[in-house]
């Protein structure tokens, strides 16, 4: 079982100035930390924030040179209740611009480095936040539109969640596609991301299931597995590891049955579209400030020019998917897949190198933000041929997010 105690701010410390030089994964330290602003069960947690959430005094960048110079001057209402409940902040991380891209190559600040392998990149959009986890063992929190917390916790090796619904406030998110947007945490645990989870909700439920579930089995459980994210398109090695996942998940009692969900094919445009038309307020205001990055640029051309039609496809296509999603999701316990297609890409040339590798890291993650399901990334162990960090990604139908902390506390020490 990993270790469950947070680091403490000292160690942290220590570590970031020895290593951060290479990944890039803090964009701002908070010298001295935030102190809580009040005691609870995060008293001793050790916390860093994605710089597209306001904290006072963070430059809350969304990793995007047009909003240098004019720091945060307020805490996000997520930001408040951690606080409140005993966390002390010590850094802002790295980030896509606007949390746009799955690399956080386009973040003005340069790329973060994957902890396990500089030479790959950490993912994105909340790339800072996995990477920092990962190599500080600390608990973040991140964002996620479209994967950007499931896909860098995947390619760190640390759990990432999306919590389903609407709980968690957007007050002081910088907007990438509200009606997908949500915030959530990146931890080196699954009891810690509970634990976080449950203070930006003002809950106990989730860290609750987690101690059940560290104790408990998965018999009774019914497990779908999504057939098309399941299929050949994943690399060798992420099907292995599937597989040793889906073994623990029948050991521990579950029952697997496969869900076909046809629907999935076209997500990904599907997605794209949506977010990029919901982006366009967002991203015109910020153009007025100064030039956008390559791929915020990209996306506010692709929203501007996009055709009526393929809009009227999109927007069905999302609603047929949602109800779709959400039916099976409801007709299950859980629905499995692996979190993404591969292991972490090349830095040196996302998206060259490997022309699909950017897109396909989206693949399994969309339709989940699509459906509003809740989603976490748990590590799977290290693919045979890379021995880099795979992914398994756990889904949930709205509202039982419970369960699916219990099933992954059960896994947790089977599959990591
Ligand atoms: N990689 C996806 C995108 O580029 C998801 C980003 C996110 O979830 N913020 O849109």
């Amino acid at each position: 079982m990993p270790p469950q105690n947070p680091p403490s701010i000292d160690e942290v410390l220590a570590t970031i100035a020895e290593r951060d030089g290479e990944l890039n994964s803090v964009v701002h330290l908070f010298d001295p930390p935030l102190p809580p602003t009040g005691d609870g069960p995060l008293r001793g947690e050790v916390l860093m924030v994605k710089d597209n959430i306001a904290v006072a005094g963070a430059p809350w960048s969304a990793g995007s040179s047009t909003r240098l110079g004019s720091p945060a001057t307020f805490d996000a209402e997520c930001v408040r209740r951690v606080r409140e409940a005993g966390a002390t902040i010590i850094a802002m991380t790295n980030l896509d611009e606007f949390a746009m891209g799955a690399s956080t190559a386009s973040s003005c600040f340069g790329p973060t480095h994957n902890p396990w392998d500089i030479t790959r990149t950490a993912g994105g959009s909340s790339g800072g936040s996995a990477a920092a986890s990962a190599a500080y063992a600390v608990a973040t929190l991140g964002t996620d539109t479209g994967g950007s917390i499931r896909e860098p916790a995947a390619q760190c090796g640390v759990v990432g969640v999306k919590p389903s619904g609407r709980q968690i406030p957007l007050h002081g998110v910088v907007p990438f596609a509200p009606t997908y947007d949500v915030v959530g945490p990146i931890a080196p645990t699954v009891w810690r991301t509970a634990l976080l989870d449950d203070a930006m909700r003002c809950t106990d439920e989730l860290s609750d299931a987690v101690q059940r579930g560290a104790r408990g089995s998965l018999s009774g459980m019914v497990l779908g597995v999504v057939t098309q994210m399941a299929d050949h398109r994943n690399s060798l090695e992420v099907r292995d590891r599937f597989a040793a996942a889906l073994d623990a998940c029948e050991w521990l009692g579950a029952q697997l049955v496969e869900v076909d969900v046809p629907n999935i094919v076209d997500s990904l445009s599907t997605y794209m579209t949506t977010t990029s038309i919901e982006a366009i307020p967002v991203l015109e205001e910020h153009a007025a400030r100064g030039p956008l990055g390559e791929e915020a640029a990209r996306r506010l051309e692709h929203a501007l020019s996009v055709e009526p039609a393929e809009v009227a496809r999109a927007v069905r296509h999302r609603r047929e998917l949602n109800a779709q999603l959400r039916r099976i999701a409801a007709g299950h316990d859980l629905l499995v897949s692996p979190s993404m297609p591969i292991v972490a890409p090349a830095l040196s040339r996302p998206g060259l190198d490997d022309p699909l590798a950017a897109p396909r890291t989206d693949w399994w993650t969309v339709e989940a933000n699509i459906a509003g399901l809740g989603a976490m990334s748990l590590p799977n162990g290290r693919g045979k041929e890379s021995g880099l960090p795979v992914g398994l990604q756990l889904m949930c139908a709205p509202g039982t997010d419970a369960r699916m902390y219990f099933a992954a506390a059960c896994l947790e020490p089977h599959v990591a």
